[in-house]
Formats: structure tokens, C-alpha cells, sequence
């Protein structure tokens, strides 16, 4: 449907967040089942490690650019992608589309009480949502393949109760996406979407980076001036920018 760019052997979808937000409007009007995953350059990186998620990711029906390094490299490419569409980007979108539509919402995903309070946010902010519901991502039997264990049975059977137009998961990459690939025929959504830490943001538990990091593309500096930890992670984007040149040669 989209004309795809491959980078690392993942194959980005040349869109900008309008063509993204027809897409989801297009599935929920036909009710077609969809998945979304937001890669960025650290997850390109974590994918050519892990086949398996490689393989996921690949599957989806919309994977979009989110981060400047996968831009930078679609223009090395000569392949050039619009711009990047952020996963909470994304999500504003879809929030204020289904405010504006009366369409329905479920939250799983972050720690106790986050993905709850995350709701309430939302409702403040826009009372038209339908909010099914929402559950933490830290439930017992939380292991991909373990269908059989009892409180991820009542988390599946709870979301197929409530047919959520949209199902945001945040468990992280690239634990959301094997979960959703592991369920997605199980449960009763129409799309389905890692949102990874953007739960935490609307929760009000972590900080987006201020306008400027947004603006010149340095949301991912913020992160380690806040969460040093971090720095593992994003010490892989100048290795990936050393992947695509090697591989472009
Ligand atoms: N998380 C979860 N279950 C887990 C592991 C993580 O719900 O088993 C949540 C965690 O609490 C956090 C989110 O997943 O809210 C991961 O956020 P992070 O910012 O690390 O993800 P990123 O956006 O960087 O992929």
C-alpha cells in the first residue's frame, strides 16, 4: 500500500503522519485488524540482533519513522523519507481523531496505576473518548507463548469484552510488539499500536522533551540529561549511522 524504504533490513513506510492518521481512520472505518510499530533507530538496531522481532516488525501493516536517524539515513539512501512520525506523535493524533469521531480506547501497559491515571489525563482533555479501560503491563504470566496463565487470560478476556477501537500497548520495545504479535488474533481490537513510554508522558510520571529537542530533533538527548540510564540505548544511534554507511557502500 505505502511505498517502503528498507533500512537494515526493515522495510519503513514512506509516510508522513497525514498519510499515517488516513491509514487509521481508513482500518477503523472497514474494520480492518492493524498493527503499527514505531521504530526508531535504536529499535532498527535491537532488530538486527533479534530475527524474530525483525520478522515482526516487518509484518505490520503501517511501521512509521519515528526518530530523526532513520530520516537522515532514508536521505544517505537517496530514498528520502518525509519526515519523522513520532510514536507519541501518533498517539496525540489518534487521541484527538477519536475524540472528534466518539471512537473507543483501552491502555495496557507501564506500572501500576500509571495507564489509570494516564486515562484520566486523557479524559480531562478530551471527554468525547470512549475509554474502555486500561490494565498495567506488569501482569503474571506476562511471557510470550504463556496464553494459559490466569491473570493474562483475564486481561485478554477483559479487552475482548470491551471491543476497543484502538488498543495502545506499552510494554517497551520490543516486548509490546511480541506480545501484540502473540495476541493480535486472540483479542478483539481494531488497531493496535506500541506506544512504549508515551503512557508514562500522558500519566504525567515522565516529562516530553521541551519544544526545542522536539523542533531540532533532539528528544533522544533530553532523555539521557533525564534518564542516564539510558545511555546504553542511545549510544546505538551512532552505531546505526555507522551501519548505514557501511551497508550503503
Ligand atoms: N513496561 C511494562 N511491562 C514490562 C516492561 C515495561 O509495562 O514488562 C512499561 C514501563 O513501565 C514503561 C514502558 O513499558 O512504561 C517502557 O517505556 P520505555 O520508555 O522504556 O520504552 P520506549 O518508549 O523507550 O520503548
Amino acid at each position: 500500500m505505502f511505498e517502503k524504504i528498507n533500512i537494515l533490513g526493515l522495510n519503513i513506510c514512506r509516510v508522513n503522519m497525514k498519510d499515517s492518521m488516513n491509514f487509521v481512520k481508513g482500518a477503523i472505518e472497514r474494520k480492518e485488524k492493524s498493527i503499527i510499530f514505531t521504530p526508531n533507530s535504536e529499535i532498527v538496531m535491537v532488530a538486527n540482533k533479534d530475527t524474530e522481532f525483525k520478522e515482526i516488525l516487518n509484518k505490520a501493516d503501517l511501521l512509521v519513522p519515528d526518530g530523526i536517524g532513520l530520516v537522515l539515513a532514508s536521505k544517505y539512501l537517496k530514498k528520502e523519507l518525509q519526515e519523522r512520525v513520532t510514536g507519541i506523535d501518533l498517539m496525540e493524533e489518534m487521541l484527538k481523531y477519536a475524540n472528534e469521531e466518539n471512537k473507543s480506547i483501552y491502555i495496557l501497559g507501564a506500572k501500576p496505576g500509571v495507564a489509570k491515571m494516564a486515562c484520566e489525563n486523557i479524559k480531562a482533555k478530551y471527554n468525547n473518548i470512549d475509554i474502555k479501560g486500561s490494565y498495567h503491563g506488569y501482569f503474571k504470566g506476562f511471557h510470550i507463548g504463556m496464553k494459559d496463565h490466569m491473570e493474562e487470560k483475564l486481561v485478554l478476556k477483559e479487552i475482548n469484552e470491551k471491543k476497543p477501537d484502538i488498543l495502545f500497548v506499552a510494554f517497551g520495545a520490543p516486548k509490546q510488539e511480541k506480545w501484540i504479535n502473540e495476541f493480535k488474533d486472540d483479542i478483539d481490537a481494531n488497531i493496535f499500536i506500541g506506544v512504549g513510554g508515551s503512557v508514562d508522558v500522558y500519566a504525567g510520571n515522565v516529562k516530553r522533551a521541551p519544544k526545542i529537542y522536539q523542533k531540532l530533533c533532539i528528544e533522544w538527548l533530553y532523555r539521557v540529561i533525564k534518564e542516564p540510564f539510558r545511555i546504553k540505548r542511545i549510544m546505538l544511534l551512532p552505531l546505526f549511522i555507522l551501519k548505514v554507511l557501511k551497508n550503503a557502500k
